[in-house]
């Protein structure tokens, strides 16, 4: 692949196999096994003396297209795609953690991800420190002795907030942790956390990389080495594979990311703005606003703002739902980065495996919306929110 190749180049061209028929687009190879010509071969293959595939389990021509492709363009050695953002996540922390260890997570993240966090690592031995991450004080406060790793969101799910991912991973080399970003409301396009030194990227490729709210997967990129032991380790045990269909959705996905991107950017700028100014909404959270925590990062650590608005109403919860139920165009869904504009209500909806208490620590409101806005003309959407304000 050219050096020169900007990403939209890279996200349609690169890491393409020759195929034997010539086909322009990658098969799908839906295969769950590979023919051995001999016994050898197969003996030589599960030793590791010979490459090529032997189940779809640990490795998919399909599926390596897609890690290929995943790889380049965050800028990473090797790549491992998941069957889901979640698969991704447990996966990510499983390679680095075992019992007795402990972690540093920002004190917002997506909704599961507090819970396997909260609950499911700890039935394992694994304790988690939920800290502010816009504050770098308060992360060196929380390592312990035992502290292998910090994992954060940014921008986070469901606000919006961004963190200072260089600092962040200039504290973990500092103490000799692992680093782990969730890169999903971003995508590699808008911003690539291991070029920042952080170690580990994930991806719930079921939104923006896909694009088209047909397929759940995920994503990890980092070095060789780690991405070896996760999938040669955790993902052939614990199981958690991409289907190559999947991969293959993804593919023809990644090749409009950059023009999705473009108009979800376009989009949600305008549609913040406006909300920003509407005197029925008391706060809007999004970083491409000026008074947004996370704008001096826009154009830095980040190249455009996202697609993603956070919003909350004045007035109670009861009024944030009422006016949910009165819109038209959008669609009441979670998940994020498809062509429909999408709403949801983050404290009863995404980020109810929360506690209450953990929900005010983090800044979830009751009466907090979120949407993930669409490719439609922005002008119907916006009409569409003004009539049910
Ligand atoms: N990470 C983030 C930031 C998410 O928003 C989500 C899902 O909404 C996930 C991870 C989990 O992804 P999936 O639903 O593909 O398992």
């Amino acid at each position: 692949m050219p050096d020169q190749w900007k990403p939209a180049t890279v996200a349609i061209h690169s890491g393409h196999i020759k195929e034997a028929f010539g086909a322009l687009v990658t098969p799908l190879y839906q295969s769950a096994t590979f023919v051995f010509d001999n016994a050898q071969q197969g003996g030589a293959r599960f030793a590791g003396d010979e490459q090529g595939y032997i189940y779809t389990r640990l490795g998919n021509p399909t599926t390596a297209e897609l890690e290929r492709k995943m790889a380049l363009l965050e800028g990473a050695e090797s790549a491992a795609a998941c069957a889901s953002g979640m698969a991704a996540v447990s996966a990510a922390l499983m390679t680095h953690l075992e019992a007795g260890d402990h972690l540093i997570s920002s004190n917002a993240v997506y909704g599961c991800t507090f819970a396997l966090l909260s609950s499911q690592l700890k039935r394992y031995g694994v304790d988690t420190t939920f800290v502010d991450f816009s504050d770098p004080l308060a992360i060196e406060a929380a390592i312990q002795p035992n502290t292998k790793l910090v994992f954060c969101e940014s921008p986070v799910n469901p606000h919006l907030q961004v963190f200072d991912l260089t600092a962040i991973a200039a504290i973990a080399k500092r103490n000799n942790l692992i680093s782990i970003v969730d890169n999903t409301f971003m995508t590699p396009l808008l911003q690539q956390p291991l070029t920042l030194g952080i170690d580990m990227v994930i991806h719930s490729a079921t939104k923006y990389l896909n694009g088209h709210g047909d397929v759940i997967a995920g994503i990890v990129c980092g070095s060789e080495a780690h991405i070896h032991q996760l999938k040669y380790q955790i993902l052939k045990d614990f199981g958690g594979v991409i289907s190559p269909h999947d991969a293959w959705l993804i593919l023809r996905g990644l090749k409009t990311l950059d023009v999705r991107l473009s108009r979800h950017c376009d989009n949600a700028e305008k549609l913040a703005v406006y909300l920003n100014q509407h005197t029925k909404v008391s706060s809007v959270f999004y970083p491409g606003l000026e008074n947004h925590q996370g704008f001096k990062y826009v154009g830095k650590q980040m190249r455009r703002a996202g697609g993603v608005i956070a919003f909350e109403l004045i007035g109670s919860e009861q009024d944030a739902i009422n006016f949910v139920n009165k819109l038209k165009l959008f669609t009441i869904a979670v998940s994020l980065g498809d062509a429909e504009s999408l709403i949801q209500h983050p404290a009863s909806m995404t980020h109810s495996p929360y506690t209450p208490e953990a929900r005010a620590e983090a800044g979830i409101t009751d009466n907090l919306l979120r949407i993930s806005v669409g490719l439609e003309n922005v002008e119907d959407l916006i009409i569409d929110i003004e009539q049910a304000l």
